[in-house]
């Protein structure tokens, strides 16, 4: 069989597994092979798999489904499963989708070209492992080989697994325990990434305030990791994800109102206003508590945008609960908000609760008025920043109307101006009049640049 000559990767989830896509991009180019123009035209297909909720499960299956009649005119192709839903469901991808070449986990992403390479000749490989291998450095780090999307923003993944119990998260099984990576790996690898031409770095870690517990009982490690990053030459913005809110220490809200590079967004995933279903969620604080915790970091950081995630339909949310829920939606006046309906995940606790499953149209009906509050929450949001100047890291054309450009604000928040005399490339930074918020983004007018795009230098691919 002739050798691949270029590969697709379809990414499902959150931004972690976009940041292994990337990573996973780097490893195929570091293995000689070239990134499609489109899967059709692919020798490998990549699918870096989610399983957070039932129905991406069910979107893998159905896109293997859509690949079998492909398999079948060009044998040659080969597919490749990796990541959250190829760690839970091993060889259960094979039963299900026979063509699959290649299965691996989360665990050992750098070894996909030397599976594929097995599998040309021994057939059909699933290999999961079970915890990282220490032997394989490039597993854990680092983002320098990354093909990114945008030159100028990398995410840094600065922990993998979870030690918590969340009742309705099935990320502990599938990922294990947390893992951090060594503290001076970080800063180092935030280092080459803005002598690069990296301005803006994405902390990343399933919770990321117990960032390097397993490392020191001298925390909180994360604090110092926020001001350590702040304090890299070349580094103007640092965003991270997620913190849980019963870590969210003290020492994480000096860090970020102390370190000028810390951006003004804070991500604090509420899931329930009710202190009944939190409890039942296992989520390790009250509504109370949560709110003292917001109330905190606003005090602390000016102008703090806040984003939240939550669930609706929790085994056993009653009618009264959910109205609790809309209750501190309202007070708490998010920017914006991940919404969820309840997925039962295999081996969780909430997936036993099926006596007390919700109602699906229950459900649905309570999601519609939930979105509703979020919504009128979020524009008044953007409302309020009409007439404020804003430094936008511009990301380029705008993917709707090519008269206009898009960026991010210090609040993340995605915003739209024209197009004008003054040459703007992606990773400006520009100052933004803001004119018209809308509830998922903002109109602006250019009202100066700050700086251009920094020199892009190319950096060293790291594999060893
Ligand atoms: S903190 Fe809870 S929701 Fe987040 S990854 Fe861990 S178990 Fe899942």
């Amino acid at each position: 069989m002739a050798s691949p000559k270029s590969f697709a990767i379809r990414t499902f989830g959150c931004q972690m597994n976009e940041h292994d896509s990337e990573r996973l991009a780097g490893i195929m180019v570091a293995d000689g092979l070239v990134r499609a123009n489109s899967d059709d035209e692919a020798d490998v297909i990549i699918f870096n798999t989610c399983t957070i909720r039932e129905n991406a499960d069910l979107k893998l299956y159905s896109a293997l489904g859509q690949l079998k009649a492909l398999k079948e005119q060009r044998p040659e192709v080969q597919i490749a499963v990796g990541g959250c839903m190829a760690q839970k469901d091993r060889g259960e991808i094979l039963q299900r989708a026979g063509w699959v070449d290649v299965v691996f986990g989360t665990h050992n992403l750098a070894s996909a070209p030397a599976l594929l390479r097995r599998a040309r000749t021994e057939g059909p490989i699933v290999e999961i492992l079970d915890a990282p291998d220490p032997r394989a450095s490039r597993d854990m780090a680092p983002a320098l080989y990354a093909v990114r999307e945008l030159d100028f923003a990398a995410w840094i993944t600065i922990q993998t697994g979870c030690d918590n119990s969340c009742a309705f998260c099935i990320v502990p099984s599938v990922r294990g325990a947390e893992i951090s990576r060594p503290f001076d790996d970080l800063v180092a690898e935030a280092t080459m990434l803005a002598q690069s031409g990296v301005s803006e770095i994405t902390v990343l870690g399933q919770n990321v305030n117990s960032y390097g517990r397993d490392i020191t009982k001298r925390g909180p490690l994360f604090a110092q990791l926020l001001r350590a990053l702040g304090d890299i030459d070349g580094v103007e913005r640092i965003r991270f994800t997620s913190p849980h809110p019963k870590d969210l220490r003290p020492e994480t809200i000096a860090a970020m109102n102390e370190t000028p590079a810390v951006c003004n967004q804070l991500h604090l995933p509420l899931q329930s206003g009710a202190n009944r279903v939190l409890r039942a969620m296992r989520r390790g604080y009250t509504v109370e508590r949560y709110l003292e915790r917001l109330s905190d970091a606003r005090a602390a950081i000016e102008d703090l945008a806040v984003t939240t995630d939550i669930i609706v339909g929790f085994p056993g949310e009653t009618d009264d609960e959910f109205d609790e829920t809309l209750g501190v939606v309202a007070a708490a006046q998010f920017d914006s908000a991940y919404t969820f309906i309840f997925s039962p995940r295999p081996g969780t606790r909430a997936a036993t609760m099926i006596d007390h499953f919700v109602d699906d149209d229950v459900i649905k009906a309570r999601f519609e008025r939930l979105k509703a509050v979020l919504d009128r929450s979020a524009l008044l949001k953007h409302e309020a920043r009409v007439g404020k100047c804003e430094e936008v890291l511009v990301e380029g054309p705008s993917r709707r109307n090519a008269a206009m450009l898009s960026g991010r604000t210090r609040q993340g928040k995605l915003i739209h101006f024209p197009v004008t005399t003054v040459p703007l490339r992606a990773g400006a930074l520009a100052m933004v009049d803001v004119v018209h918020g809308a509830p998922y983004h903002l109109l602006g007018e250019l009202s100066s640049l700050v700086r251009p795009p920094r020199h892009k230098v190319r950096i060293p691919l790291l594999l060893s």
